[in-house]
Formats: C-alpha cells, structure tokens, sequence
C-alpha cells in the first residue's frame, strides 16, 4: 500500500532508510523545521538549513521516487530566543515560493513559556499575512495538555486562520478531542517509547474515526522510527480494517490536508500491479 509520512526529519535519516521506507511503498514525505539538537548560533544557521531542506533533500528523496515537501519556521525549543526568532521569521518569505514548500511548521510551544508564545504569535501573523498553511507542534507529555490547550486559545483567537489549513501534531488521548473539536486536523506520532505507539493510535482511530487523521513518524535524530507507519498500517490489518480505511488515513487524507497549499503538485504514482 501507498502510504505519505506526514511529519519526517529525513536529514537526520540514511539514504539506505530513503530506500526501506520507498520498498515498504513510502511516495511523500513532508519535513518541518526542526531542532538540530544545539541551539543554532545565528541566523545563517537557518538560512543553511532552509537551504538543505527546500534544496538538497528533495533531490536526495527524488533518488527513491519518494515527492519530499517542506514546512519552514523557527521550531519550538529555539522560539525562546525572540531576538533569534524575529531574525528567522523575517527571513522565511524568501523561501515561501520554493517547490515543496507548503507552510511554517512546526511552530509551537515547548515550555509554554512568554517568550514562546510570543514567538507563536509572530509565526500566526505570518502565516495570515502571507496565507500559508500551519503545522503545529504540541509539547512533551509534562508540559502536553495546558500546552495543547493554550495553542488552541491563540489560534482560535485569530480569526483570519482556518483551522482546516492547520495540523496539530503529536496528540494524545487527553488531547485529541479538543483538537478535533476546534475543527482542526490532528497529528499522532508514532514513537516507540514516548508519545503514541501503533496499538494505541488504532485505538484513537476506532474511538474518534478517519476524518481529519494524519498518522506519522516524525522520526528524527532520537530514539525514533522512519517505518513507523507501515507499522500502524499492519496493526489496522490485524485488527481487520479494511483497506480502504487504512489507505484514507496513511494517503487521502494527507493529500487532502497538503492540497491546501499552493506548492504542492503531487505526482501519483501508478498502485502496485495497476499497469
Ligand atoms: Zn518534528
């Protein structure tokens, strides 16, 4: 089955992962911008990185058949840093026009701190500014649900963003409904220790349904997993989904999500033993 890893930091990944995650039948990855695990010591730091990501790493994927897209911003954990940020926001619209570029992502709060929510606020104006779609990070499970809750608060609070051009990602049972709720899309992370494993983001499909899911990896340079998916896609087919629901949920629905945005120009590729 064709399947779309919506949340993936693929250059902390192998060109031999490129290749495991195409054979397990992996066509799209989208990348937000993400903390290289040190704090960046200025803002060229970014400009390489945006470089890397709207630039190099889609040829690399290109190499697998795998369409890699992109989502730009300062991320959460650096956001505390506001000089930092406005910096980095000032240089994102040079690199909104890029291919595969399809929003800011992830923005978001980390501590739930005043200097990250001021940072959030400069991301939202942003993309209101500039019409760009939103993927939100949602903090680690200390700091998750007032978190969640508070980013939901400023979101909603501007009214020229429409929720349905928004993922909040990383959700958990106690945060889902909220998200859902407030007409948002909604992201689980597949990771094998913290955040959501297979078995439990089929629960949360069972419980809540398909419409607005988008089921992820967001593998990184930590203890993670780029086949994160194809795991999820095999515990729904032990728990005898049928086809059709597992393939809305790993490849309509991030292609509807995703098809909000200007950049992007999927390419379908033929379904196996569909010549
Ligand atoms: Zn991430």
């Amino acid at each position: 089955m064709h399947f779309i890893d919506p949340h993936i930091h693929m250059v902390c990944r192998t060109t031999d992962e490129y290749g495991l995650m195409a054979k397990m039948g992996c066509v799209a990855v989208s990348e937000p911008s993400f903390w290289a695990g040190f704090d960046r010591r200025g803002v060229e730091g970014f400009r390489d990185y945006f470089e890397q990501i709207t630039g190099f790493e889609p040829k690399r994927a290109a190499q697998y058949g795998i369409q890699h897209y992109t989502w730009l911003c300062m991320n959460a954990k650096e956001a505390e840093n506001v000089a930092l940020s406005r910096e980095v926001i000032a240089m994102i619209p040079e690199y909104l026009d890029r291919p595969g570029v399809l929003g800011l992502g992830e923005i978001g709060l980390n501590k739930n701190t005043k200097n990250e929510v001021l940072t959030f606020l400069e991301h939202l104006e942003l993309a209101a500014k500039t019409n760009e779609q939103i993927l939100i990070h949602t903090p680690h499970l200390a700091d998750k649900y007032q978190g969640t809750r508070m980013t939901l608060d400023l979101v909603t609070s501007d009214h020229r963003i429409d929720p349905d051009r928004v993922v909040v990602d990383h959700l958990e049972e106690h945060t889902i409904r909220l998200v859902l709720e407030a007409g948002f899309w909604a992201g689980i992370t597949l990771y094998p220790t913290t955040k959501c494993t297979p078995a439990r983001a089929v629960d949360l499909v069972q419980m809540y349904g398909p419409e607005r899911l988008l089921v992820n990896s967001a593998a990184d340079w930590g203890p993670s997993n780029p086949l994160a998916v194809p795991d999820f896609i095999m515990e729904m087919r032990r728990r005898k989904h049928p086809e059709s629901l597992i393939r809305q949920i790993v490849y309509e629905n991030p292609l509807e999500f995703f098809g909000q945005s200007k950049n992007f120009r999927f390419q379908s590729p033929a379904e196996p033993g569909a010549e």
